[in-house]
């Protein structure tokens, strides 16, 4: 046990991006800290695949964005010396189909002008959808950005009269990008948050960050080096009945502290005999939505008309993809290590609430989405031309990849009923749907609120 502050000795139980977060907060604290992650690599739910081969460019378990919003994510990076500029592409606030026939892109005016602007001139909405689009903005900024906690953002949408073609062209897929959930099962209240930080936040807050390195790269990298992190160790117990200090599993080690960093189901089973019953039951209430990432190589180069665009889906006929990601656009050249293996362009395509593909035979489901790209694709105006032949690809599914975003779902504190013991995760009371800022924000919280309580006990 450790008697002065500087020597504080804290476990991290999974090195995810909340983990690694705690876990640069509470180095950056001068604490020793040892993290156990169940994996052998770094990052959970975003981090580069050991192996992409067959692909230019190393290949994550899925492509993610983030937002300029995302200032605890940004300043991580900065304050481990890397350079967001460089490891992110910003982009002005800009959604546009593959197929051309709608778009928008807010100016570099100031807030609220840019996003007023971007939907007054939107290409592919008339004029009532347009304003009804500003209208629930407006409405929605009147209420400080709150929604009735009950209330799902399709309820949210009938209430304020959003017409169906606005709500298919905007509001739905914003909600599945940003929250993974359907919008008659989404949380109003959480869609207002994601709302106020990109259409109604200021000019930076709303720009779109594509990583231009792999998630791994972006910063996990970086802190795992520095880290102690034991691979390959699932903790299975925390024994929180000692007088100071708290025990994992068999191991002899007391730690001042410990932080459990994993997905709820993984901390109920970790505490599920602690006793505090309202705690596990509201970690058993969550449920979990899959993400279905289809990467594909092409034989020719095939430079889409933006890095990033939006897919119309035809569940029929297994169009289920979202969104289409030009990596070749977006991606630095391969990093040394990684062996290029052609010039032809590498796509993304993403599927939010993925269950109906999961439904579909494997094979099935990966050429309907590739026809679903060569057939909206060929709509546009600025097409490249045919789509080359599909060379290389890998579907990768995660199957938990965030929680459910319900309408007055309880989500646990940082702090718990043991203040030598905090939680942290995307799923933790953030105010975020599960998106990585949340995962950030959560981890140095629960660093400094651990931190801050172990500095006042021992003073
Ligand atoms: C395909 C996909 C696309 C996404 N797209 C976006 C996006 O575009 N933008 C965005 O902001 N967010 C996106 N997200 C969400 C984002 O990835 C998550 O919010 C974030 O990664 C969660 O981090 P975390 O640290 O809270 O949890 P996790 O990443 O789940 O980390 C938990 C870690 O704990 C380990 N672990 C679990 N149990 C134990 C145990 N008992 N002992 C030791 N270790 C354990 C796990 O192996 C894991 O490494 C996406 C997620 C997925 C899967």
């Amino acid at each position: 046990m450790s008697h002065a502050t500087d020597s504080l000795h804290i476990a991290v139980i999974g090195a995810g991006w909340a983990g690694l977060a705690a876990t640069a907060t509470l180095q950056e604290l001068g604490c020793r800290v040892t993290v156990f992650e169940a994996a052998h690599q770094a990052g959970g739910r975003a981090r580069r695949l050991p192996s992409s081969t067959g692909f230019d460019h190393p290949l994550d378990n899925g492509q993610h964005i983030l937002l300029g919003a995302y200032r605890e994510t940004l300043a991580l990076m900065q304050s481990i010396g890397i350079n967001p500029d460089k490891a992110l592409l910003r982009l002005p606030l800009q959604l546009g189909s593959a197929d051309g026939s709608f778009g928008l892109r807010a100016p570099r005016w100031p807030a609220p002008w840019h996003a007023l602007a971007a939907l007054l001139e939107a290409d592919g909405l008339n004029w009532s959808e347009r304003l009804a689009a500003i209208r629930l903005l407006l409405t929605l900024k009147g209420a400080r950005w709150q929604a009735p906690a009950q209330e799902t953002v399709a309820g949210l949408l009938q209430r304020l009269r959003q017409p169906e073609r606005l709500c298919q062209r905007l509001w739905h897929p914003l909600c599945m990008a940003a929250m993974n959930t359907l919008p008659a099962e989404a949380s109003a209240a959480l869609f207002a948050t994601v709302l106020r930080d990109s259409l109604g936040g200021s000019r930076h807050d709303s720009d779109l960050l594509l990583p231009a390195r792999d998630l791994s790269a972006l910063w996990p990298d970086t802190i795992a080096q520095s880290a102690d992190i034991r691979f390959g160790h699932t903790i299975r117990k925390v024994h929180l009945e000692l007088a100071h200090g708290l025990r994992l599993d068999q191991f002899p080690t007391i730690f001042d502290g410990v932080i459990a960093a994993i997905p709820p189901h993984n901390a109920h089973r970790l505490l599920h005999d602690c006793g505090d019953h309202a705690l596990l039951a509201r970690l058993n209430a969550f449920d979990t939505q899959p993400i279905a990432t289809l990467y594909f190589k092409l034989a020719k180069p095939w430079k889409l008309p933006a890095p990033m665009l939006m897919l119309w889906e035809d569940h029929e006929r297994g169009h289920d993809g979202q969104w289409l990601f030009d990596r070749t656009q977006l991606l630095q050249p391969a990093t040394a290590g990684h062996k290029a293996t052609g010039s032809g362009t590498e796509l993304a395509v993403v599927v939010s609430a993925a269950q109906a593909l999961l439904e579909r035979p494997r094979e099935l489901a990966i050429a309907r989405l590739e026809e679903q790209v060569r057939e909206q694709i060929a709509r546009h105006p600025r097409n490249p031309g045919p789509m080359p032949e599909v060379i290389e690809h890998a579907l990768m599914i995660e199957k938990k990849a965030t929680f459910t975003a319900r309408p007055g779902l309880v989500r646990p504190a940082t702090a718990t009923h043991w203040p030598g013991l905090r939680l942290a995760g995307d799923w933790t009371d953030t105010g975020y749907p599960g998106v990585l800022e949340g995962a950030v924000r959560s981890g140095k919280q629960a660093a400094q609120e651990l931190h801050a309580w172990l500095s006042s006990v021992k003073a």
